[in-house]
């Protein structure tokens, strides 16, 4: 048998819906040869304690991983003094949450990437890392951010606002929050938006937020071993979703875990790990 491949799922303390255990039960029913880690938080695993030197870099770091204009794929440039501040106040807090930023996904992958213990940089270890943190990817086609629920890379990153943030509502949500907000009832809008479209769309604390992350906890393993984890298929759990109601197809309403391609190529996967 070859080496065991270790999975590490990194938890989100602030996502109160996640269930991590449950998470890893279900990586180990689809691969049952993978070892699956549940661990902390991944700056909290890797930096614990965290050192004045490491958070004064990390906190530099991650405010120049921000988006400061989705329009424009601004380089390099020198974090302000109140955005590094604001990284710190976040890093020393576990259950704060990066409200409103966005970060540069793969910038964001390449910082934690450096806190991999050597040992542990190998493709016998798939690092998955559940964030708070929204972060988009540049799309050279239409030339702006795009807000994204996951970038696979080393490691992979889920971030529990993106899945709320990045998949797009239905049209009419967009077109009736504008209205509300012509006509100044901006309060109303939240509360009336959200019963009308209930269960349209995942939400913040969202019930249905674990078996929603099973198919994506899936597709960061299977970069892993595929490259191209991702499926046309609309049902299959591997389908990269554009919109809420493909998440809520694919995820939680489709005829069957993996399509019929998947399923094979899964038991291909599985044989593979046995000999
Ligand atoms: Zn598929």
């Amino acid at each position: 048998m070859k080496q065991q491949t270790c999975v590490y799922l990194y938890s989100e303390p602030t996502a109160a819906t996640l269930d991590f255990s449950s998470l890893s039960d279900y990586v180990k029913r689809i691969l049952p040869p993978l070892k699956v880690v549940v661990r902390a938080s991944f700056i909290r695993f890797h930096l614990s304690p965290l050192t004045e030197e490491a958070l004064s870099t990390l906190a530099q770091d991650f405010a120049r991983a921000k988006v400061r204009n989705p329009l424009s794929q601004a380089r390099d440039f020198p974090p302000l003094p109140g955005e590094v501040e604001y990284e710190r106040k976040r890093l020393t807090d576990p259950n704060s949450k990066a409200w409103g930023i966005l970060y540069d996904g793969y910038k964001l992958t390449g910082i934690l990437h450096r806190l991999i213990p050597r040992a542990e940089r190998n493709l016998s270890h798939v690092h998955v890392v559940f964030t708070n943190q929204l972060f988009g990817t540049w799309d050279e086609h239409d030339q702006r951010y795009h807000a994204r629920v996951s970038v696979y890379g080393f490691p992979s990153l889920l971030s529990s606002t993106g899945i709320v943030e990045a998949p797009a509502k239905p049209r009419e949500y967009y077109f009736l929050k504008q209205q509300y907000s012509a006509l100044g009832m901006p309060d109303a809008t939240a509360t009336q938006l959200n019963t009308q479209f209930q269960g349209q769309f995942i939400d913040h604390g969202d019930e249905r937020l674990t078996e929603v992350m099973k198919g994506y906890v899936m597709q960061a393993i299977l970069y892993r071993f595929w490259g191209d984890p991702f499926c046309q298929d609309k049902g299959c759990r591997l389908h990269n979703a554009h919109w809420q109601q493909e998440v809520i197809s694919a995820q939680l309403e489709g005829p069957y875990e993996f399509c019929p391609l998947h399923q094979e190529r899964l038991q291909q996967l599985l044989g593979d790990m046995m000999k």
